[in-house]
C-alpha cells in the first residue's frame, strides 16, 4: 500500500497584493474541507513519526501524512482546530535560525513577509499533539552547501530545536526539495528518521521505500477536491514523478 504523504505551506487566505506564488496557500476552509475528505475516504491523518511504522511496512492501514513547511505562524492559528476535530496529528518543518522571524529566504521574490512560528508557539504546536520536523537553520540549497555547511545546516538545526524546545526532532525536510548523496548522508548521521523531498508520488512502504528521498503530494490553493481525491487515491501523481 502506497501512502500519500501531503505538503502544504500556508493554511490562510492570500493576503491583498500578494500576485506571485499564490499557489502556496491553502485557505483555512479549503484545508477544513480537505481533511474532511481524507477522512471520509477512511484515511487517518498523522504525521510524519506516526507515519513511520506504515513506511517501514510493520503496520498496515490507510493513512495520509500531513506535511507543512516552514513553520508559519497560520499553520498553529488555522490547521491545529481542524486537525484535532478529526483525531489527526502533522508535521510542521521548522526552519530553526528564523523561529519568530519571517520567510527571508524568499519574502523579496514573494514580495510578502509570513511570520514564523517563534519557539512558544512551536511549543503550543507541540503541546497540541502536533509534531515539530526540521527544516535546516536558515533554508539553504543544500547542495550549494560544502560538507561543513551541511553538517551546520541538517544537524544544527536538530540540536538547536531540540535545545530550544525541549522535544526530539527526528524528521526532516530538504528546503527546496534541493538536495544531494551529501546531504542524505549528513541527515541519516545526524539521527534523523526520515527525510522528505518535493519529488512527486506516493510513498512507496517496506522494502520498497527510500525513507530518506520520500515523495511528496503537493496541495496548493488551485486544487479542488476531486483532485486531491485522485492524488490520494490513484496512481495520478505517481506517474509524474
Ligand atoms: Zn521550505
Amino acid at each position: 500500500m502506497k501512502v500519500p504523504i501531503l505538503m502544504y505551506h500556508n493554511i490562510a487566505r492570500v493576503p491583498p497584493g500578494v500576485e506571485v506564488y499564490r499557489s502556496l496557500y491553502v485557505s483555512p476552509a479549503a484545508f477544513a474541507r480537505q481533511m474532511s475528505l481524507l477522512r471520509t475516504l477512511g484515511y487517518r491523518g498523522v504525521s510524519m513519526s506516526d507515519a513511520m511504522p506504515y513506511l517501514r511496512g510493520e503496520q498496515q492501514g490507510k493513512v495520509a501524512v500531513i506535511t507543512l513547511d516552514d513553520g508559519y505562524v497560520d499553520n498553529l492559528d488555522s490547521a491545529v482546530s481542524t486537525l484535532h476535530r478529526h483525531g489527526f496529528t502533522a508535521t510542521c518543518y521548522v526552519v530553526s535560525g528564523r523561529m519568530g522571524q519571517y520567510n527571508m529566504w524568499d519574502a523579496d521574490k514573494l514580495g510578502v513577509r509570513k511570520p514564523l512560528m517563534t519557539a512558544e508557539q512551536l511549543r503550543s504546536w507541540h503541546g497540541a499533539g502536533m509534531e515539530v520536523g526540521a527544516h535546516t537553520r536558515t533554508h539553504v540549497r543544500l547542495s550549494q552547501c560544502d560538507d561543513a555547511q551541511q553538517r551546520d545546516e541538517i544537524a544544527g538545526c536538530k540540536a538547536e530545536l531540540e535545545d530550544r524546545l525541549g522535544i526530539p526532532v527526528t524528521q526532516f525536510c530538504y528546503p527546496y526539495g534541493d538536495y544531494d548523496d551529501r546531504a542524505v548522508g549528513v541527515a541519516r548521521e545526524a539521527g534523523y528518521a526520515a527525510a522528505t523531498t518535493t519529488h512527486r508520488g506516493r510513498a512507496a512502504t517496506g522494502a520498497a521505500t527510500d525513507l530518506w528521498r520520500l515523495p511528496r503530494i503537493q496541495v496548493a490553493r488551485h486544487h479542488l477536491l476531486p483532485q486531491v481525491a485522485a492524488k490520494v487515491l490513484t496512481g495520478y501523481e505517481d506517474k509524474r514523478s
